[in-house]
C-alpha cells in the first residue's frame, strides 16, 4: 500500500503533472492528470492502477512503469536503481 492506492487520478488538481518512468529502459515522460482522465479506462482509477497499466510508450519496450507526482504531494523515494 502507498500514497498512491489512496490517491484517484479525480482527486488531482487539474494539469497536475505525473512522471512517468520506465522501469525497463529508464525512458521518462510526463503524462497530464486530465488526459488521462479523459481516457475512460482511467477515469475512475487509483494511481496504483494507472501505474500498472500504462507502459512504455517506446514502441519497442513497453515496459512496465513507475509513476510520481510533483512537488505538490508526498512524492517516495521509489524504486530506485533507474537513472
Ligand atoms: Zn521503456
Amino acid at each position: 500500500m502507498s500514497w498512491k492506492s489512496d490517491l484517484h487520478l479525480s482527486d488531482l488538481e487539474s494539469g497536475t503533472r505525473i512522471e512517468v518512468t520506465c522501469r525497463i529502459c529508464g525512458a521518462s515522460r510526463y503524462a497530464i492528470a486530465d488526459k488521462l482522465m479523459a481516457n475512460e479506462r482511467f477515469a475512475q482509477s487509483r494511481l496504483d492502477e494507472v501505474e500498472r497499466d500504462l507502459r512504455c510508450s517506446i514502441r519497442h519496450c513497453g515496459g512496465r512503469v513507475r509513476i510520481a507526482l510533483g512537488h505538490n504531494h508526498k512524492n517516495e523515494a521509489y524504486g530506485g536503481g533507474l537513472a
